[in-house]
């Protein structure tokens, strides 16, 4: 429910936005998706390591919104599921089905499972169902949980209803609001009383919902510590504490560094089942399965204005989490403070270039590694060496050569702090906010006194400068995934 049909509402705001800002910007930042990804492969592969380049994101982000649905409050109905007369509903129905719903909310947030169970049809599919569903949501840190029926909603089916449901949720600190997504459910009649009698209405779902939460669609397990809340599945779960502890330096790390104001608290999900990660829209490159990782906002649902969001959270792909075995587990810290970036920046960056989003969170991201650890692509190293690295346009920094422009973006933002300090890299941020309308390359000059161009080759030249050729140059024609590593970087 939740990411779902916000989402929808979420695009067609952004959609209105692009005029001013550039497509990617629009579709990228301020949709939902924040962005992602980190060529690990090529940007943390051990020296000698012969594993393959990692998989490139691919394409611009052109992925059409979904069908529209409802996108205005109230909840409308779903199809009817049958023709006729329109039928009159009593009110009073729609008062008994509220009272339904009310007991089914109140034995979630106590963690009834009797009560949970003594709403439901006595259908074993349904039950055993529904007993997932109560075992996965009861493990989330719930502050709210409730269900508001649209009595406009309400259509006869048999000698029960369908319904449109509004489902409120949040999770205590770790959502600044809540979240209001919707859902169908059917009632039937079970002697005198109603009882839930199935949640699940594919076709309307398909037609309504976008984005579903992962707890909605499968078995979760939730690990939290602090501020960190995991969400797992079977596939991932025996790793929940050890990424829950990644999460948590993560968030001490990045704090340290981002000066603005967040909770400091955080949702991830590391799920096996690839359907999360599949259903988001307007991922860059298009490809969310070729993304190590991606930030996603929660928007507040429909009754919110059209850029609320009730938190930045950030999904880890099964295959990244493959690869970055407890072996590599650098470099899936530096995979986390990459996302953690996004998430603790938030909205300042939303006016913000990607080259520049991307390069703070890279930048960040290794802030916490060793100068002379800190491995770039010895492809964009050659490059830089030659004069060859140029920023791409906006839509198209996540092609086939993402692994190279996210390099030079780290290597701006490195130069940024050379030239004018950590807070030379807010104070660029700062300005794309204050000026959301004006180019962004007219922004950069008036902020660095220099033209894009020439910060993006002063990028260029200062990563060409810190590390030493020797090392880098392939010596087998084949692309190597270790860069150099003498004359480390500057660093902190
Ligand atoms: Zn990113």
């Amino acid at each position: 429910m939740p990411t779902a049909r916000a989402d929808v509402r979420s695009r067609a705001a952004a959609g209105a936005r692009t005029t001013a800002r550039s497509t990617v910007r629009s579709a990228a930042r301020t949709t939902g998706v924040a962005l992602l990804v980190l060529a690990l492969g090529a940007c943390g592969g051990e020296p000698g390591d012969t594993s393959p380049p990692p998989t490139d994101p691919v394409a611009a982000p052109t992925t059409p919104a979904p069908a529209p649905a409802t996108t205005a409050a109230p909840p409308t109905p779903g199809p009817e599921p049958t023709s006729g007369p329109p039928q009159v509903v009593p009110a009073d129905v729609a008062t008994t089905l509220q009272g339904v719903l009310d007991a089914r909310a109140t034995a979630v947030l106590t963690g009834d499972r009797e009560g949970f169970r003594a709403g439901l049809a006595q259908d074993g599919d349904l039950l055993a169902s529904e007993d997932r569903y109560f075992v996965s949501i009861t493990q989330l840190p719930l502050t709210r949980f409730s269900y508001r029926l649209a009595p406009e909603s309400l259509v006869r089916t048999g000698d029960g209803y369908w319904g449109v449901v509004e489902v409120t949720t949040r999770l205590g600190a770790f959502d600044q609001r809540a979240v209001h997504t919707l859902d169908r459910v059917r009632f039937a009649r079970a002697g005198t009383r109603f009882v839930v009698d199935s949640t699940t209405d594919p076709a309307w779902e398909a037609a309504h919902l976008g984005l579903r939460e992962p707890w909605e669609t499968g078995t979760v397990t939730a690990v939290r510590a602090g501020g960190v809340l995991g969400v797992l599945d079977d596939g991932t779960a025996e790793r929940g504490p050890e990424l829950v502890a990644a999460v948590a330096a993560g968030v001490d790390d990045v704090s340290a560094r981002v000066p603005y104001d967040w909770s400091r608290t955080v949702v991830f999900y590391a799920l096996s089942d690839p359907a999360f990660l599949a259903g988001l829209d307007e991922v860059p490159g298009g490809d969310p399965q070729a993304l190590d990782a991606v930030a996603f906002t929660v928007p507040v649902g429909p009754e919110a204005g059209d850029d609320a969001i009730a938190s930045t959270r950030f999904a880890l792909n099964r295959g990244a989490l493959d690869r970055l075995g407890r072996r590599r587990s650098g470099d899936l810290a530096r995979l986390v403070r990459h996302e953690l970036t996004h998430v603790a920046v938030g909205a300042h960056d939303d006016e913000a270039p990607v080259w520049l989003s991307e390069g703070v969170a890279e930048w960040l991201s290794v802030q916490a590694i060793a100068p002379e650890d800190r491995r770039v692509p010895a492809r964009t190293l050659a490059a830089a060496r030659a004069g060859a690295l140029r920023l791409p346009a906006e839509d198209a920094f996540n092609d086939e050569d993402a692994a190279e422009h996210y390099a030079l973006a780290w290597w701006i933002v490195e130069w940024l702090v050379q030239a004018r300090g950590e807070q030379g890299v807010w104070d660029l941020l700062d300005a794309f906010t204050d000026r959301p309308d004006e180019d962004d390359a007219r922004v950069v000059r008036q902020v660095l006194n220099l033209p894009l161009a020439e910060v993006a080759r002063r990028g260029a030249d200062l990563m060409a400068r810190t590390y030493a050729p020797a090392v880098a140059e392939p010596t087998d024609g084949a692309p190597p995934t270790g860069p150099a590593e003498s004359s480390p970087p500057t660093g902190p």
